[in-house]
């Protein structure tokens, strides 16, 4: 218990519910942090290494992502501890019986997250749970396969480029770590924009190339379960190569803490914008401000997803141009509020932004009878 309770401060966690099914092997996490703003919004991921201090931690980043982007929700996670990769019907039972535990629980609404995609949403609402991010078929907004997220990357990077010293995206440099549902459509809106996609990587490598690689190539790979380093084209790294190559803009779109005090010093870019939840250890975030290197916020640049499930989420019929217009006027004004005020106010852009959350969540606590719930 004592253990569990490290983690609580002023703003929650409000529960945090342990999911165990061995018939299926089923061992997984729920934590909803705070929701005093609404029912907690947040996705659910699958990998064999989670712990609970990441599923804190996303969960946090929930709660200040959706007030920073003026939903009416607060945030709450899923870990589900588990090989993402694991055989179709296996997953199935998986989800289904994760749902199945989890559909009493009135105060979140699960989502997709990495090693979860839209048909394990549908599992979820067949089992009756609250869900978020399920198939177009069933009346929901397919938010990985539109690139929700990455829509908004895109705006963030274009509202950063003038403080940044970066001309235009045509010809910008720029690198991504992790080609799934964030990375593949942010590289595909960049390249759009004539931006130089120079370097990827997935989990099992590093592709660069100085004069660009073809992203719809890429896709095509990854489409057809293959690596970014079956590329045939340019130099092959390691993973972590990624974090050492020339660009003018870096985003991660991975996982978190990839950035940290043993690798910060490698990084070379003018910009990096958060494509992944809490990609930048706290040290590393201070250590390139100090270095002069822009850094957009995650709570600020990759709301995308969250504000399309929140749209599907209230009902009604919706198309793919709503809720990117949505999308952009809110990450467009909020990256130029931060900024702004983060050049007034000499302070890093993290803090001009948890500050907006916070005011925001600690003014709903003041309306409720207790506080965070
Ligand atoms: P995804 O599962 O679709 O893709 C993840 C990608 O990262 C894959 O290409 C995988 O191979 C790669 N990867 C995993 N570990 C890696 C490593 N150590 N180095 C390099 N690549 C690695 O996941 P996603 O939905 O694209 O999410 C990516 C990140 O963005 C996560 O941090 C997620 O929380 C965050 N995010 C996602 C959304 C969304 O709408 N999907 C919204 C906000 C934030």
């Amino acid at each position: 218990m004592a253990d569990i309770l490290r983690f609580a401060d002023k703003l929650g966690p409000e529960k945090i519910i342990q999911v165990y099914e061995p018939s299926v092997n089923l061992k997984a996490l729920l934590v909803i942090d705070n929701v005093s703003m609404g029912p907690a919004i947040g996705g659910i991921r699958v990998a064999p290494d989670v712990s609970i201090k990441e599923c804190f931690r996303l969960a946090r980043t929930m709660t200040l992502k959706n007030a920073a982007a003026g939903l009416p929700h607060g945030g709450g996670k899923v870990v589900v501890f588990a090989d993402p990769k694991m055989p179709k019907p296996d997953k199935k039972c998986l989800i289904r019986a994760l749902a199945c535990s989890l559909r009493t629980v009135q105060e979140y609404i699960m989502g997709p997250d990495m090693g979860t995609d839209e048909e394990c949403m549908a599992w979820i609402k067949d089992e009756n749970a609250q869900v978020a991010g399920i198939p177009a078929e069933l009346g929901g907004i397919p938010l990985d396969e539109i690139g929700a997220t990455a829509w908004g990357v895109k705006h963030a990077t274009e509202v950063a480029l003038p403080y940044c010293g970066i001309p235009s995206l045509e010809k910008a440099r720029v690198v991504i770590q992790g080609f799934g549902a964030v990375g593949k459509h942010t590289a595909r809106f960049l390249a759009a924009q004539k931006a130089l996609i120079v370097g990827v990587s997935d989990s099992r490598g590093t592709v660069y190339n100085p004069d660009g690689l073809e992203v719809d190539k890429l896709i095509q790979l990854k489409a057809t379960a293959k690596s970014v380093i079956d590329y045939p084209q340019g130099q092959k790294f390691d993973r972590d190569g990624i974090v050492d190559l020339e660009c003018d803009i870096w985003i991660p779109a991975a996982r978190p803490d990839v950035v940290h005090e043993g690798n910060m010093h490698r990084l070379k870019a003018r910009l990096v914008v958060e494509g992944a939840n809490i990609p930048l250890t706290s040290g590393a975030e201070k250590y390139l401000q100090k270095k002069g290197v822009l850094v957009i916020p995650d709570i600020i640049a990759n709301p995308g997803g969250v504000i399309c499930s929140a749209m599907e989420y209230r009902g009604g019929i919706l198309v793919q141009s709503e809720v990117f217009k949505v999308i952009e006027e809110k990450v467009v004004n909020n990256t130029r509020l931060v900024l702004e005020e983060s050049q007034k106010k000499k302070s890093m852009p993290r803090k001009v932004a948890l500050n907006l959350a916070l005011a925001r969540v600690e003014k709903a606590m003041s309306f409720r009878r207790w506080s965070i719930y």
